[in-house]
């Protein structure tokens, strides 16, 4: 279904007059064994106590596609205040939108009042240029429906007969695998611009193709994600890059030129002189990465923003030391440069920031072999950490190969016997390598026409 561009009155009268296909439980797969028993108690508890309640989202998505899905939520017309006093367990949060949290264990289930559509004013709403910053509204199941992003994410699994309400043709869009936005989606994307990164998110996720109509606005609309909070932005970066397809999320951002929004200086970094190696390098992290997430091993966003800004990083630090600074202030100053560029789109918080920073700063001490030098490194907090940075490095270096060798068997030597067979002194790069904690680099003045040549040709993250 796709509904007109419309005043917000005539899409309430659209809403009015949606009939829902309705598929019984006989015709879906969805099983309750699928769904957890926090999100089964929350949905029978509104249920006895009288409201409607519906599982929504992803979900049932998921549940429909026979995946299993990692979170709950559900959509019913109890407000946020009556769904507390029916939960002991249960958290008010957000003011941009007013939820409930339900907390079962490690469980939370998001418990959200049917959203309405209402004029600027109504109620506790509050549109700034297009875009939503606060939608309090509330309505019917209709009006919920209407003001979600893609159609396979209105689909709303009713526990009164555990049947599956369709609104807007979610259903054939999962059978045509295809993400469709609701609505127009030059306004959609306006309203709320992070719907771009979802429409690359999903696409990557479930293998799904974007629909021609959504698709076609986004190059023209991807510089309206300047217009998101960077610490928004951040949330959104874990859901493309840490949840199992962020090879394939990074390929769609990329192909749909969003990608140089959130991180521009990789987007650049892939269409300069080392995009092919860069390009690599990006390519073997994620894939490691979305291994590991995939075998529910440990992730950090730190190993993943290191190397997404790795190139950028490296560069700078070669330039600056093409116009004359000294070796460990054109790292310093081209790291923190690169970190405070990529702070304003994302937010990435200080800890992992401060760990990027090791990471990085600790690369070019794994040249120096002077045994003082070398037990320090060894003993370094995050040795372990730029050690495997080293090695994914390699991959696309193999200059780097006898380092990681080095320190490889260093790592497996006992103290004393490698300190022993560093007596005799290595011969090492003259220049010192950069201090990870730092002194205020003494800036140079930078000499102009000296910025780092792009070529013209994007790069291909490997497979795309
Ligand atoms: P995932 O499985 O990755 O969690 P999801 O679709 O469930 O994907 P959530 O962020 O959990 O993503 O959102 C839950 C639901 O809320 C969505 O399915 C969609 O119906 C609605 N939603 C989320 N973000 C938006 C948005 N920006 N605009 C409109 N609706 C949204
Ligand atoms: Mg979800």
């Amino acid at each position: 279904m796709n509904l007109p561009e419309a005043s917000n009155h005539s899409v309430q009268a659209i809403a009015k007059s949606l009939v829902p296909r309705i598929i019984p439980r006989a015709e879906h797969g969805i099983s309750r064994k699928n769904i957890s028993n926090g999100a089964l108690r929350v949905l029978y508890r509104l249920h006895e106590a009288g409201f409607q309640a519906f599982l929504v989202g992803g979900a049932v998505r998921d549940l429909l596609l026979g995946g299993r899905p990692k979170d709950f939520d559900v959509a019913t017309n109890a407000t946020p205040e009556q769904t507390r006093t029916l939960f002991r367990n249960c958290r008010l949060i957000g003011r941009r939108f007013r939820l409930a949290h339900v907390v079962f264990g490690r469980e939370i289930v998001e418990v959200a009042t049917f959203r309405g559509i209402g004029e600027e004013g109504d109620g506790d709403r509050h549109v700034v240029d297009g875009r939503i910053l606060r939608d309090n509204v509330y309505g019917g199941i209709e009006e919920d429906a209407i003001r979600r992003d893609f159609t396979i994410n209105a689909l709303y699994y009713d526990i009164a007969d555990f049947s599956v309400r369709d609104y807007v043709g979610g259903i054939v869009d999962l059978q045509q695998r295809t993400l469709r936005l609701i609505g127009d989606p030059e306004q959609r994307y306006r309203e709320d611009p992070v719907r771009m990164l979802r429409a690359a998110r999903l696409s990557a996720k479930l293998d799904f193709a974007i629909s021609a109509e959504a698709e076609a606005p986004i190059r023209t609309l991807a510089p309206l994600l300047a217009n998101v909070a960077p610490a928004r932005l951040f949330d959104e970066s874990l859901k493309l890059f840490l949840s199992g397809h962020g090879l394939e999320s990074l390929r769609c951002l990329h192909s749909l030129d969003l990608l140089g929004q959130i991180c521009p200086a990789t987007a650049r970094a892939l269409e300069g002189p080392n995009r092919e190696r860069f390009g690599r390098l990006l390519g073997h992290s994620f894939m490691s990465t979305d291994e590991r997430v995939q075998n529910d091993r440990p992730v950090t966003p730190a190993f993943l923003f290191s190397a997404l800004l790795w190139e950028p990083v490296r560069s700078e630090a070669e330039r600056l030391l093409g116009e004359g600074y000294e070796f460990a202030n054109a790292w310093s100053v081209a790291v923190e440069r690169i970190l405070h560029q990529q702070a304003t789109r994302i937010a990435i918080p200080k800890r992992f920031a401060m760990a990027m920073e090791e990471i990085w700063l600790l690369q070019p001490r794994f040249e120096l072999r002077q045994r003082k030098r070398v037990m320090r490194l060894l003993a370094h907090p995050r040795f372990r950490a730029a050690y495997d940075f080293l090695v994914l490095r390699s991959h696309e270096e193999p200059e780097l190969c006898e380092q990681v060798q080095w320190w490889t068997q260093a790592q497996g030597m006992n103290a004393h016997d490698l300190s022993e067979s560093l007596a005799v002194p290595s011969p090492v790069r003259s220049d010192d390598a950069p201090a990870t904690k730092r002194k205020r680099p003494r800036r140079r003045k930078r000499k102009s026409g000296s910025a780092a040549g792009g070529a013209e040709t994007a790069t291909q993250i490997p497979g795309e």
